[in-house]
């Protein structure tokens, strides 16, 4: 099917798209990646009257490190940080993302902050952004302000976004060592959504406690979760078999699945558990200096 008609725009700087959007409202859409506006364009499920295509802006693009935080501009692309030494070396669980994410051709394309912005309950990048410290840059025509990941989404494909705003930045602390985390993904065929995926992120103390820890679910309810009663558990503590006994039962538990042509509620509760043992173990064995490849199940 085509897309229905529209206008294009393609803005050279932030000021000129927030024009856009100010005299547009919601008949505008910002275009990214175009990696999921675009299908849904040509479903007819979207069909707004003028894009605002946002690839001209060149400050938008890339990422880069500003003091302890990594900056992704909103041009920021999957592949991009697949890419990144800074990335490989201090944030492996979103190598793990970029890496799980569709194939070759969406991650050269499709940018963090549009993920983000989209919020698909499946999507990689919000499960694996809310366990990281993660601000989202919003420019508007009050001027910018940061949100928390965690309150930037609302609801399945809702975000705190107004019509005449635009994220700007997507920003994640680095994390102090001896630290590690893992992303994990079960789809049905390679490059497709999760079927359910689990984030973890841990920090450790001198004797090798837990000092910090987020666990995060991902296509397990109608926005990205945390596993708090699971992390409470860990908090202090060494991370032993007996331990994860309780705590995949406390993830399972955190879970809220609904059921879809993916699987039953049941089916992707028992994956919720399977996925946090996988996450945890990659996890803890990068904290202490283990080279752990992308885990692909
Ligand atoms: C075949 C295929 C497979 C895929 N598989 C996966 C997968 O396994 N996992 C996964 O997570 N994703 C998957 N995706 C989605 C992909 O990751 C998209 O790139 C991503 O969801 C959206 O990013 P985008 O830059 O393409 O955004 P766009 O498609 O350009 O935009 C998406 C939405 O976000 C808004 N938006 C974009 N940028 C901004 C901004 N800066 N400010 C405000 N609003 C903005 C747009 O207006 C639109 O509403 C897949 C896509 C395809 C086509």
């Amino acid at each position: 099917m085509y897309p229905a008609d529209f206008e294009y725009f393609s803005p050279r700087t932030v000021d000129e798209a927030l024009g856009f959007l100010a005299r547009y409202g919601d008949d505008a859409k910002i275009l990214a990646g175009g990696q999921s506006l675009v299908p849904m364009m040509k479903l007819r499920i979207a069909s707004p009257r003028y894009l605002v295509d946002v690839n001209g802006i060149e400050t938008l693009a890339g990422l880069r490190r500003v003091g302890d935080r990594l900056v992704m501009g909103a041009l920021c692309r999957h592949a991009d940080i697949s890419a990144s030494p800074l990335v490989r070396e201090h944030l492996p669980i979103m190598l793990d993302a970029a890496n799980l994410t569709a194939d070759v051709q969406v991650r050269n394309r499709g940018t963090v902050a549009g993920s983000l912005a989209h919020a698909d309950p499946a999507g990689d990048w919000p499960a694996t952004l809310l366990a990281l410290d993660t601000g989202v840059t919003i420019a508007g025509p009050d001027g910018v302000r940061v949100t928390p990941l965690g309150e930037f989404i609302v609801d399945s494909y809702t975000t705190q976004l107004g019509a005449n705003e635009m994220v700007t930045e997507v920003s994640v602390a680095i994390p102090p060592q001896p630290s590690g985390g893992a992303y994990v993904k079960f789809e049905k065929r390679a490059g497709d959504f999760a079927v359910a995926s689990v984030g973890v992120q841990v920090e450790l103390d001198e004797r090798a406690h837990c000092r910090a820890v987020a666990v995060t679910l991902g296509a397990l309810g109608p926005t990205p979760l945390r596993a708090t009663a699971a992390e409470s558990l860990l908090q202090g503590k060494t991370v032993s078999d007996e331990l994860l006994v309780d705590a995949e039962r406390l993830v399972r538990e955190s879970a809220e699945p609904f059921a879809d042509t993916r699987g039953s509620v049941a089916y992707k509760r028992h994956l919720a558990g399977v996925l946090f043992r996988r996450a945890v173990s990659a996890a803890m064995d990068r904290a202490q200096g283990l080279a752990v490849a992308t885990l692909r199940p």
